[in-house]
């Protein structure tokens, strides 16, 4: 299934705080490094946002759950 990118920066301000500080980094082994330059995108149904990891600058992806409604543009 292709990826379909979203816009992450149409979020409010406060989720897009949340989900920048709240990251998993497999690399570090730990969670809440924070991750910078964002992006969001869409595949198989399942919205994620990568990101880099503010310790180590590799690559984080959060996995957003529990969103069903429909993006509007
Ligand atoms: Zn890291």
């Amino acid at each position: 299934m292709d990826k379909q990118q979203r816009d992450f920066y149409q979020r409010d301000q406060e989720e897009q705080a949340s989900f920048l500080e709240q990251t998993w980094c497999n690399k570090c082994q730990e969670v809440d490094l924070g991750m910078t330059d964002p992006e969001e995108y869409e595949l198989d149904g399942k919205v994620c946002i990568d990101g880099k990891c503010k310790k180590c600058g590799e690559t984080v992806t959060t996995e957003i759950f529990g969103e069903d409604e429909e993006w509007e543009e």
